[in-house]
């Protein structure tokens, strides 16, 4: 699976900095989403290579939705937003392996981002969130999931 881009990192797990690795546990790693211009927003990857989420085994299925509420908790605990959306499409190229999108939405939002427009986000070029501010974010998020 060396053209996708969730297992090229897992393989290289060790040296990972902190916000490809915010959480992980047997069937699940929580990342901070690359080129993408709203901090805080997360992704939810099973640590194999899935692409349909019909492929979840019943023990991954269980903590997918502890997972996403967990981190809907910690983002409105970290960031303050109003909710967190969920979503799941796989679709862009190098990016086929199964993830969920859990992003912080903020009651400051502006409205032409909101719902499935906040997509509009990612590919975010030079708005991108520094690494270092994904990083700090990523310390941030780890402690809150702790608890
Ligand atoms: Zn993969």
């Amino acid at each position: 699976m060396e053209d996708c881009y969730a297992c090229a990192r897992e393989g290289e797990f060790e040296r990972l900095p902190a916000y490809q690795r915010i959480a992980v546990d047997e069937h699940w790693r929580v990342v901070h989403a690359v080129d993408c211009a709203l901090p805080g927003w997360l992704v939810l990857l099973p640590r194999r290579h899935l692409e349909s989420m019909a492929e979840l085994t019943d023990a991954e299925a269980a903590s997918l939705g502890v997972w996403q509420v967990r981190l809907a908790r910690a983002l409105e605990a970290v960031t303050g937003c109003r909710k967190a959306y969920v979503a799941q499409f796989g679709e862009a190229a190098g990016f086929a392996h199964l993830h969920f999108h859990v992003v912080p939405r903020a009651a400051e939002l502006p409205e032409g981002s909101r719902g499935p427009r906040v997509f509009g986000m990612l590919r975010a070029g030079e708005r991108a969130v520094p690494v270092e501010r994904m990083d700090a974010l990523a310390g941030e998020l780890a402690a809150a999931l702790r608890g």
